[in-house]
């Protein structure tokens, strides 16, 4: 079995765990893995080697820098099918699945290599008689990254890269039931020459999340989870007077017109509702079906989820692989039992799958379920696993009104060949990301990632150029070199005219 340390120094750093936490092999249900909880001195040394490795990468030049960021992306591309391994081993998702985590985690790479735009300030002369003025983005110094489970490497990517580029030193608490692949990243930044200290890992649970919280060291907070904890660490890390960015849950709805192509829909449907056993913050969990499209288009969604097949993650014949623990897959196959008491319709029950499963795996096939209204279980709650729900409305209206009453606002698509249809969907619509004939709309890493209402807490989007604005603070300069000769006192407000 394997036994995890946490990074520090650029180098594995034991400390002193408080307890061991278990790694397990979804497919299998065996612990491959032992992860240890930092103690309150492991958490402090990290702090604190990252404080100082901030000092000196903050004045490291920009050209040396994007050096760095150019050998890492090049790492991260050549060893992705190595990291793949890693995360199908802990998380479950498919191999194929992995490699698409790694690409966009490398696009955010990319997009960080262009540092020394991000990081450029502006210069405004004669704002005033012989006055100039200019601003500078300061690293802020040390970044805390606390990341979910299911995406292992990306989602620290979105946040490291660009923390790291700014100048920051980052310290990363990856989730404990997929730790490992957070040790191959701190690795490859070795191996890429960033200076020691500059990224960390540390591991543990809501314990270890709370120390850092609250560390005096400590200057920002990025979180991405659940929708419970994202708020309370938005509270918390606020009131402790850290700036704070905290991208919770989500609930997305896919709204299919009566135009669309159904063969399109299915597709995207089955793709954005089962990839990653719907263990993606994007997935769609609700189709809501406008008109008469609900009939015809759950046939062609049936006849696609019997095409699937479900299994161990490693095996390139499977589309779909386990959940992430035996508790996740019993909570998310609880839904369906409370659908048919609270009067939906269980159209395909994936529950078949783990009864014939002898593997031990926490595997949960496709389910899709009918006739769900707001005010049902598996309508309000993020389920967080493979069952797609349908919501029958009559109108476009009646569709956008179901979105906008939803507290969760993170993705949303609709599916149509009416391009004003889809304008005023996307213009009208409370949710931060929105994908027209696109299920997952992802944003590119040029631009920026968040949710709206309960799916972010803080005023910055995560990743792109509002990943730069959150790692930095601004400065403004205002200068002159005046003649002595000319000096005099002068009460008055300065005025620029
Ligand atoms: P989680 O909230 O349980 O855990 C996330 C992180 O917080 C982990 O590192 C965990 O150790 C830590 N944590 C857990 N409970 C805590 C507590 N009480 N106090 C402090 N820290 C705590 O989330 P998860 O189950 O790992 O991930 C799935 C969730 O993440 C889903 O809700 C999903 O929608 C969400 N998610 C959101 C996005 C997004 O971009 N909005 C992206 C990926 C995942």
């Amino acid at each position: 079995m394997a036994l995890l340390t946490h990074w520090k120094d650029s180098a594995p750093y034991a400390g002193t765990p408080i307890a061991m936490g278990e790694v397990t092999d979804p497919a299998t249900g065996e612990v491959t893995t032992t992860v240890p909880f930092a103690s309150t001195e492991d958490l402090d040394a990290i702090v604190a080697s990252a404080r100082l490795a901030a000092a000196s990468w903050s004045t490291t030049s920009l050209s040396k820098r994007t050096e760095v960021l150019f050998r890492f992306r090049h790492l991260l591309a050549t060893n992705a099918d190595r990291l793949a391994t890693i995360i199908t081993a802990e998380h479950g998702k498919v191999h194929a699945d992995a490699l698409g985590e790694i690409a966009r985690g490398l696009e955010n790479v990319e997009f960080a290599c262009g540092l020394a735009n991000q990081l450029k300030g502006e210069f405004s002369s004669e704002v005033s008689g012989g006055v100039d003025v200019h601003s500078v983005h300061e690293a802020l110094g040390v970044v805390v990254g606390i990341t979910p489970f299911n995406f292992p490497l990306m989602v620290p990517l979105w946040m490291a890269a660009n923390a790291i580029a700014a100048g920051n030193a980052f310290v990363l608490k990856p989730s404990e039931k997929d730790p490992s692949s957070s040790m191959a990243l701190a690795e490859l930044w070795a191996e890429a020459g960033l200076t020691a200290g500059v990224f960390n890992v540390v591991h543990g649970d809501a314990a270890a999340v709370g120390h850092l919280l609250t560390h005096p060291e400590v200057d920002a907070i990025s979180f991405v989870g659940s929708t419970p904890v994202a708020r309370s660490i938005y509270q918390r890390g606020t009131e402790a007077g850290k700036r704070v960015q905290a991208l919770g849950g989500a609930k997305n709805h896919m709204v299919v017109l009566p135009d669309a192509d159904l063969d399109l829909v299915a597709d995207a449907a089955v793709s954005a509702g089962f990839g990653s056993a719907g263990e993606r913050c994007m997935a769609v969990s609700i189709v809501v079906a406008v008109g008469e499209v609900a009939d015809p288009m759950i046939a062609k969604i049936s006849s696609r989820v019997a095409e699937l097949k479900v299994g161990p993650g490693a095996d390139p014949s499977s589309d779909m692989g386990p959940l992430i623990t035996a508790a996740h897959r019993d909570k998310v196959a609880s839904y369906l039992d409370t659908t048919t008491a609270q009067g939906g319709v269980v159209v395909i029950d994936g529950r078949d799958v783990f009864k014939a499963n002898a593997t031990g795996g926490f595997f949960l096939g496709p389910c899709l379920l009918d006739q769900l209204q707001p005010g049902m279980a598996a309508y309000d709650d993020e389920i967080f696993g493979p069952v797609l729900g349908v919501v029958r409305v009559s109108t476009f209206d009646e569709a956008l009104a179901l979105i906008n009453a939803n507290p969760y606002g993170n993705g949303t698509a609709i599916f149509t060949r009416d391009g004003g249809a889809a304008r005023a969907f996307a213009t009208k619509v409370s949710v931060g990301m929105v994908g027209i004939n696109v299920p997952i709309p992802v944003p590119h890493a040029s631009f920026s990632f968040g949710g709206w209402k309960d799916s972010l807490f803080g005023g910055h989007h995560i990743y792109g150029p509002e990943g730069f604005a959150f790692y930095t603070r601004s400065k403004v300069v205002t200068s002159r070199w005046p003649d002595p000769a000319t000096s005099s006192v002068d009460l008055g407000f300065p005025q620029t005219r």
